[in-house]
C-alpha cells in the first residue's frame, strides 16, 4: 500500500534555516484547499496505508480547513482502518480546539516543531513559541489521547551549548512524547542564517562538537529505551513512524500539493512545482516534473536510503549486476568499521552514523 504525502506550504512567519518551500501569505488557504482537492480527484484510487500532512506548518490551515482535507483524502483513496496519520503542528498553534479537531478528524500521531526548549535559541532563529509554549502543547494533545507525539529537536544552533542541547533533551524525555526526529542545523542559500553567516554574524558549529551532540542524542535517548531507527530517528517501542519509513524501503507515495514529492515504488519520482499561485490557478493537471531513474540512479537511490536504517541494505534488494561493486566499494569501510555485514545485510555501525553521507558517496555508483 502507498503513502501520501501533502505538502502544506504556509507558515504564520519564516524561521531563519529553512530552505523549505512555503509562503507567509494567509489569503490563498482557501484556493490552495479547493487545489488541493482537485489534485487528489485526479490521481488514480489506491490502497494507502499512511497520511502525512507536512509543510511549510499544515496547523496554520485551522481545524475546518484539515478536516475537509481528511475528508477528501478518505474519499478518493482507500484508506486502511489502522492507517498512520500524521500531521505537523507547531506549538504556538496547539490550542484544545485543534487537538479535538485532528481527533475528530482521525488524526493518529502528531509531530511537533519543538527545535529546542530553550527559548534564546528559538529565538535566535526565528522560531514563535517558547519551551513553555511547547510544554503546554505536548500536554493538550497528550490529554486530548494523543499517545503517538514526535517532536523535533535541532542541534548546532546559534549560541547552542553541548549543556544547553542536554537541557533541551532532557525536557524533551520528560514529556509523554514517543518518537524525536533531530537533525543537525544546516546553513542553506538563501536563508537567512547563510546571509548572517556571510555577514559573520553567525559562525556554525564545529564539527566536534556537533558529533559531541549527536553522541550525547544518542545516549540519552538510550537510556529513555528510544530505539534509534534511522540516522535522525529515534521511537519507543512500536512508535517508529510508519510514513518515514516507507521512504526509506521503496515504497510507493503520492505527493501532493506544490513543492510535494512522489514516487512510484519502481523507477518515477515526480515533483510538482513549488508554485502555489500556479498550482491555484491549473484547472487540470498541475505543474510537475517527472524523473525516470537510470540504472545508475536506482542503484544509488536503494543504497542511499536502505543504509539510513537500522534495518540495513540486503544484498538482495540490490540489482544482481551490481552487487560485486557494492562489496567492493563497501571492503574498505567494513575492515575499518564503519559498515558491518552479516547475514547479506550491509549496515552503518554506530561509530559511522555521524559521517554517514561520507561513507554512502564511497558507494555510489561510478
Ligand atoms: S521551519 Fe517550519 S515553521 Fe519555520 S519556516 Fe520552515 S516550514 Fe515554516
Amino acid at each position: 500500500m502507498a503513502g501520501v504525502y501533502i505538502h502544506v506550504p504556509f507558515c504564520k512567519t519564516r524561521c531563519a534555516y529553512c530552505s523549505f518551500y512555503s509562503t507567509t501569505s494567509e489569503e490563498l488557504k482557501d484556493g490552495y484547499v479547493e487545489a488541493l482537492c482537485r489534485e487528489m480527484a485526479g490521481r488514480q484510487r489506491q490502497a494507502v496505508a499512511t497520511v502525512y500532512l507536512g509543510g511549510g506548518t499544515p496547523s496554520q490551515l485551522g481545524v475546518n480547513r484539515l478536516q475537509r482535507i481528511l475528508s477528501a483524502v478518505r474519499a478518493h483513496f482507500a484508506v486502511a482502518a489502522d492507517a498512520e496519520i500524521t500531521v505537523e503542528v507547531n506549538p504556538d498553534d496547539v490550542t484544545a480546539e485543534l487537538a479535538e479537531g485532528l481527533a475528530e478528524a482521525g488524526v493518529n500521531r502528531v509531530s511537533m516543531g519543538v527545535q529546542s526548549f530553550v527559548d534564546e535559541e528559538l529565538l535566535t532563529v526565528g522560531r514563535r513559541h517558547t519551551a513553555e509554549e511547547a510544554c503546554r502543547a505536548v500536554g493538550l494533545l497528550h490529554g486530548e489521547g494523543f499517545s503517538n507525539l514526535s517532536i523535533d529537536l535541532m542541534y548546532g544552533l546559534p549560541g547552542q551549548t553541548l549543556e544547553s542541547f542536554a537541557r533541551s533533551i532532557d525536557e524533551a524525555l520528560n514529556l509523554p512524547v514517543a518518537h524525536v526526529s533531530s537533525y543537525a542545523l544546516s546553513v542553506e542559500p538563501g536563508t537567512l542564517l547563510h546571509s548572517r553567516l556571510r555577514q559573520g554574524t553567525f559562525r556554525e558549529t564545529g564539527e566536534r562538537e556537533m558529533l559531541e551532540m549527536y553522541n550525547l542524542l544518542r545516549k540519552r535517548l538510550k537510556e529513555a529505551h528510544f530505539e534509534h531507527y534511522e540516522i535522525s530517528n529515534f521511537a519507543l517501542n512500536g512508535y517508529a513512524s510508519r510514513h518515514n519509513s516507507s521512504y526509506w524501503d521503496g515504497t510507493s507515495y503520492l505527493g501532493l500539493g506544490p513543492g510535494a514529492h512522489g514516487y512510484d515504488g519502481q523507477r518515477t519520482r515526480r515533483a510538482n512545482l513549488p508554485d502555489l499561485k500556479a498550482y491555484i490557478a491549473a484547472a487540470d493537471d498541475v505543474p510537475h516534473q517527472l524523473e525516470v531513474l537510470g540504472d545508475d540512479e536506482l542503484y544509488d537511490e536503494i543504497v542511499f536510503t536502505r543504509l539510513r536504517t537500522t534495518r540495513g541494505l540486503r544484498l538482495a534488494e540490490v540489482p544482481a549486476d551490481r552487487r560485486d561493486y557494492l562489496l567492493r566499494m563497501a571492503a574498505p569501510h567494513v575492515a575499518a568499521g564503519r559498515l558491518s555485514l552479516t547475514d547479506d545485510v550491509l549496515r552503518l555501525t554506530p561509530a559511522a552514523l555521524f559521517i554517514s553521507d561520507g561513507v554512502m558517496a564511497d558507494l555510489m555508483a561510478e
